[in-house]
């Protein structure tokens, strides 16, 4: 099916980002895809737990909050989009507010969280660990009663295309009817990251990297693929399982929960002045470490207790369904592969390297975050990046689009067996501890599964993106940030 409409803006993905966006473009004719059966079903926003970061309290400033930031970026981050980005965030938590967002509050003032890195606490949530789901909530809200937009749902964006001369023009879109071409002025991918594609993950299946392995395809610049950050505490599988993971939030450890090894002893005092609000990829390698050995566990008993299901009870619900009482005994936790600090180039307007594409949130690597994302900075990063561009392509003309070039691609997914040895693969070489010689073994492993599936399908397009993941592992020969090489000396602390 070929839509005969030219949208002014083609947004993919519905997640925090593709809605700020959506919103912001008013009176622009936005069209809004999403695989989902509504926009605020599927992505990573819905389940962000900690909150959103931003600098309200009396003793912190935006100043603060970006020198937190480049701290945790290991220097790797762009210093004018963080000192941008932390500027705005004051202002984007009153924008929410506006839109019905209702914030936990001590007396009349915000309540404000502390996570790990963060030297003051500056972490804005709701209902406690449901930060995600409030911010979805009255964002779906807000587009339902917008007339300039159109939602499109069961859509998955598999092929970008573009003019004969080179501009992006719109999206090949597998439909409930099949094939079909959605044309836009500009193309936005807000289709959030990749820590999907890892076997353990706290990223819904979506988040498998699609929206970026597509840009790849046509050609647009990726970086800092190699960054991607590990949670220190998923709650551990029963077994053999693959796949999202739930989280147990930082804010238990900033409520003052500590990490006991399998003979119930803290091990991170020893390992970093911090404990356990260390920087997550040093505690998330300490807690790989400890289950390898026999188990690492999150005890929570003592310093929250009996308040659990008050303070947490997402996390608590997980954990009573896995017939674990968080009030009384140590939670069995995991790392898993939680947020990706690379993905889809983009400069300060949030354009990318492809004339006619842009890219907002998870999906892009906007230089905020370097080697490594302050915790809460992404929720901020999607909304205030979406909100900024969508304010910019109202506001200025869009160019006339050429003729749509003809689908490079079929539609044709990993089948779940494939995906589930990529997942492994990425797992047991590309996660917390990488090597020359695992890098090498996990690409020739690729090698070996991209030789079962068809060249030019949207399923070896995943495979092309695990390929560059893996290249720019080998080609960071240094550890820094959340990016560590058993075999190369430490360049930072992190
Ligand atoms: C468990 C968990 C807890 C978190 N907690 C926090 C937190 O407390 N604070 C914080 O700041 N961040 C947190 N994060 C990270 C944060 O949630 C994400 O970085 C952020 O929500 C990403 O938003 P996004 O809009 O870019 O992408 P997403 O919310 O992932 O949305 C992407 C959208 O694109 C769609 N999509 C994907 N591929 C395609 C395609 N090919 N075609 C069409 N549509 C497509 C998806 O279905 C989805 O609708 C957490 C993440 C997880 C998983």
């Amino acid at each position: 099916m070929t839509t005969d409409a030219l949208f002014d803006v083609l947004v993919i993905g519905s997640g925090a980002a593709g809605l700020a966006t959506a919103l912001a473009a008013a009176p622009r004719r936005v069209a809004l895809l999403t695989p989902g059966p509504e926009p605020a079903a599927d992505g990573a926003s819905r389940w962000a737990q900690g909150g959103i970061a931003a600098a309200l309290a009396a003793d912190d400033s935006p100043r603060l909050h970006a020198e937190d930031t480049l701290i945790a970026g290991a220097g790797l981050n762009d210093p004018l989009a963080v000192a941008r980005l932390t500027a705005s965030a004051p202002g984007l938590i009153a924008w929410l507010q506006t839109l019905g967002a209702r914030f936990d509050r001590v007396g009349a003032a915000l309540a404000l969280g502390r996570e790990a890195a963060h030297r003051r606490a500056r972490i804005v949530h709701a209902q406690g660990d449901a930060t995600g789901a409030e911010v979805m909530r009255v964002l779906a809200a807000a587009i339902e009663a917008c007339s300039h937009l159109t939602f499109a749902s069961r859509r998955t964006a598999f092929a970008l295309t573009r003019d004969a001369a080179g501009r992006v023009v719109g999206a090949w879109v597998q439909g409930p009817g099949g094939s079909e071409l959605w044309r836009a002025r500009a193309v936005v991918l807000a289709s959030g990251g990749y820590a999907g594609l890892y076997r353990y993950t706290t990223n819904p299946p979506g988040s498998d990297g699609s929206g970026i392995a597509l840009a790849l395809a046509a050609g647009a610049a990726l970086a800092d693929l190699e960054f991607v950050q590990f949670h220190p505490t998923a709650l551990a599988p029963h077994d053999d399982a693959h796949g999202q993971l739930p989280l147990l939030t930082e804010a238990l450890r900033g409520a003052g929960a500590v990490l006991l090894d399998a003979r119930g002893k803290r091990f991170m005092p020893a390992l970093h002045a911090e404990a356990e609000l260390a920087p997550r990829d040093v505690v998330a390698r300490a807690v790989w470490c400890e289950a390898q050995r026999g188990g690492a566990f999150l005890d929570a008993t003592v310093s929250i207790g009996a308040g659990f299901p008050q303070r947490f009870p997402t996390v608590f619900a997980a954990c009573m369904d896995r017939g674990i009482d968080p009030r009384a005994q140590p939670i069995p936790v995991v790392p898993a592969a939680h947020y990706c600090m690379g993905g889809v180039r983009t400069d300060a307007a949030c354009a990318t390297s492809l004339p006619g594409l842009y890219a907002v949130g998870e999906a892009a690597c906007s230089g905020v975050h370097g080697a490594n994302r302050l915790a809460s900075n992404s929720l901020l990063e999607g909304l205030a990046h979406g909100r900024a561009l969508g304010a910019a392509l109202a506001s200025r003309p869009l160019p006339e689009p050429g003729a749509a070039l003809p689908p490079q691609r079929r539609w044709q997914p990993l089948p779940a067996a494939l995906r589930a040895r990529l997942g492994d693969l990425l797992w047991r070489d590309a996660a917390l501890r990488r090597s020359g010689d695992g890098l090498a073994r996990a690409e020739a492993a690729l090698a070996t599964l991209a030789a079962e599936v068809p060249a030019a399908s949207s399923g070896r397009d995943l495979l092309v993106l695990a390929a560059a993941m893996l290249a720019a592992m080998r080609a960071r020969r240094r550890s820094v940030g959340a990016h560590f090489r058993v075999d190369a000396e430490a360049v930072a602390a992190a």
